[in-house]
């Protein structure tokens, strides 16, 4: 079972290019400034299967989608579901490009299995000291936008082209 707070079918600000976006529901950070205050109490929004919320965002995703977001709440906090949720989404669209934004850093994850899953993860807590309002896709200027196979790969953090992103909205 997983625990999700809404679906979005058309947003621009959470990846590149117009995305399906997956708000799931807890978070056990309280960051001051928290974007989404009533997504952090982990007995909130609404409890459905991997499954039946897979089904909802394949439904969602059309061809003018760039991809798919989760989003939260912190979408980490059920490790096993999101992978549970993408791995039924990847076999039968395995092109979906696939955005985490999570408050754990890569440095935390990267062991998780559901990493070897996703595209980018946008990582780390959202820090109001760094809040930057021109920042594109994140919030405060510790996180990082990453690009998750090859930082896998290779062993150390690789950031995501965001010229290509950019180019690509
Ligand atoms: S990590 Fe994100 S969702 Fe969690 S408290 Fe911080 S800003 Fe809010």
């Amino acid at each position: 079972m997983i625990r999700y707070a809404d679906v979005m079918s058309d947003s621009i600000v959470d990846g590149s290019g117009i995305r399906v976006v997956a708000f799931l529901q807890g978070c056990p950070r309280r960051c001051e400034g928290c974007h989404n205050p009533s997504l952090l109490p982990v007995e909130g929004g609404t409890e459905v299967t991997e499954k039946e919320l897979a089904k909802m965002l394949l439904k969602k995703l059309t061809a003018k989608h760039a991809g798919l977001s989760f989003s939260g709440g912190d979408p980490l906090m059920q490790p096993e579901a999101l992978y549970k949720v993408i791995s039924f989404i990847r076999n039968r669209r395995p092109e979906v490009n696939i955005w985490v934004y999570s408050g754990y850093t890569f440095e935390e994850v990267k062991d998780l299995p559901v990493m070897g899953l996703i595209d980018v993860l946008v990582d780390g807590p959202f820090n109001l000291e760094e809040k930057d309002i021109s920042l594109i896709f994140k919030g405060s200027r510790n996180q990082r936008i990453i690009d998750v196979p090859s930082s896998l790969a290779k062993g150390n953090i690789v950031e995501f082209s965001l010229d290509k992103s950019v180019a690509n909205i």
